[in-house]
């Protein structure tokens, strides 16, 4: 049998920026996942931008997002991560958006958590010049800075490497039963037998059925995002289109990529069943229409479609929850922007276990 102080459910990069934020804390860790390959989940298929606007802004996952924003800007360094500073232009090519724009402008640094979001209007020409792929048509943007790409080989190869050197990284061990025993938990995991004080569930889209396992009931849904990857053209900020937004994001942007290439999307193809990777003519229509536009070259056809599902909760909000047992947290509903937000979950896990007293 396996002893640790905590066993983290999942190494996707929740899961594994738990394990090292616990493990560089002097405790011991096991990060279990049933995959044989750290960060292959939803984590494999993210547009990889580091956020900072998310709405809706009195969200969990907003406050997060920036939080986890600042984290990455250290972490990257300290652990050897590719992480590529970059700007959001959120660009209008009609003259009759510049009011929302200025608008948006003013609004965003108030409402954005953290008081970190810094904006500036920008005219066509001065934005041509910041950014020389955008169109001629575009009049106006406002610009966002703080926003960054990371490279995800990188950050899975960095990441679990660390984990490895505080613990166990114990790839090819489904997690099947959990049982609570004294101050422990026992966890049976593809024929290993795992005790821990404490334990995390970051089991991405699997994770209510990781609940399940110590008698917590959730439900969590699969919504599906398409996104295309082309050679051309190459940006250097990510592109989007000013629109108002109610809440939620409709269409991602035009994401240039650590590798050179760019990424359109991801779009919201609504819910799904985990593991449909389809897509449509109609999905991939509808981001080059959405982009082109704003854009001077034309956007070659895709090499490469990625289809992702987020874990969505019904508040449309991250969970982060004491199971019954209180033994276990689980981590529910890590849909976007969980990638920014993984090294700002991991503390608060850890904050919440100290507050127990459980560490
Ligand atoms: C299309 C798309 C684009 C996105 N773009 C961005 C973005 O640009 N920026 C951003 O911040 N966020 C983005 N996100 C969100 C982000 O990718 C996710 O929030 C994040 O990757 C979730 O990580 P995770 O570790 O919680 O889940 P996962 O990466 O899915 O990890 C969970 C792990 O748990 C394992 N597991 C499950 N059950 C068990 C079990 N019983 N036993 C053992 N292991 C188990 C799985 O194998 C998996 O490896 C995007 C998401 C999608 C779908």
């Amino acid at each position: 049998m396996e002893k640790v102080d905590v066993a983290v459910i999942g190494a996707g990069v929740v899961g594994l920026f738990t394990g090292l934020e616990l493990g560089s804390r002097g405790y011991t860790v096991a990060v279990i996942d049933k995959a044989q390959e750290p960060m292959t989940g939803v984590s494999s298929r993210s547009a990889n931008v580091i956020h900072l606007i998310q709405p809706p802004f009195n969200s969990l996952k907003s406050r997060l997002c920036v939080e986890g924003n600042m984290l990455h800007r250290r972490l990257h360094k300290e652990l050897g991560y590719r992480l590529i500073e970059t700007r959001l232009l959120l660009a209008y090519t009609s003259r009759a958006k510049t009011p929302l724009a200025v608008l948006t402008a003013k609004l965003l640094p108030r409402l954005v958590p953290g008081g970190r979001v810094k904006t500036r209007i920008l005219t066509g020409r001065t934005a041509r010049d910041m950014e020389p792929g955008l169109s001629d048509r575009v009049q106006g943007a406002i610009e966002v800075r703080g926003y960054a790409i990371v490279d995800p080989a990188s950050m899975a190869g960095a990441l679990a490497s660390r984990v490895r050197g505080y613990g166990e990284l114990l790839l090819g061990s489904k997690v099947e039963a959990a049982e609570a025993r004294g101050s422990r938990v026992i966890l049976e995991a593809g024929g290993l037998r795992v005790s821990a004080r404490l334990v995390v569930n970051a089991g991405g889209l699997e994770s209510h059925v990781v609940a399940k396992m110590f008698g917590d009931s959730y439900t969590q849904e699969a919504w599906k995002g398409v996104m295309s990857i082309h050679p051309q053209p190459r940006l250097r900020s990510i592109v989007a289109p000013l629109e108002a937004r109610r809440g939620e994001t409709k269409g991602g942007g035009a994401i240039p990529q650590a590798n050179g290439a760019l990424l359109l999307g991801p779009n919201n193809a609504g819910p799904s069943r985990p593991g449909d990777y389809t897509y449509t003519s109609r999905d991939l229509e509808w981001l080059r229409s959405r982009f082109q536009p704003l854009l001077q070259e034309e956007i070659q056809e895709p090499v490469r479609v990625v289809v992702g599902h987020r874990p969505v909760a019904p508040g449309r909000d991250f969970l982060v929850e004491w199971g019954s047992t209180g033994r276990v947290i689980h981590l529910i509903g890590i849909e976007s922007p969980g990638l920014t937000a993984a090294p700002a979950l991991a503390r608060m896990v850890a904050s919440m276990a100290r507050a127990r007293g459980i560490l």
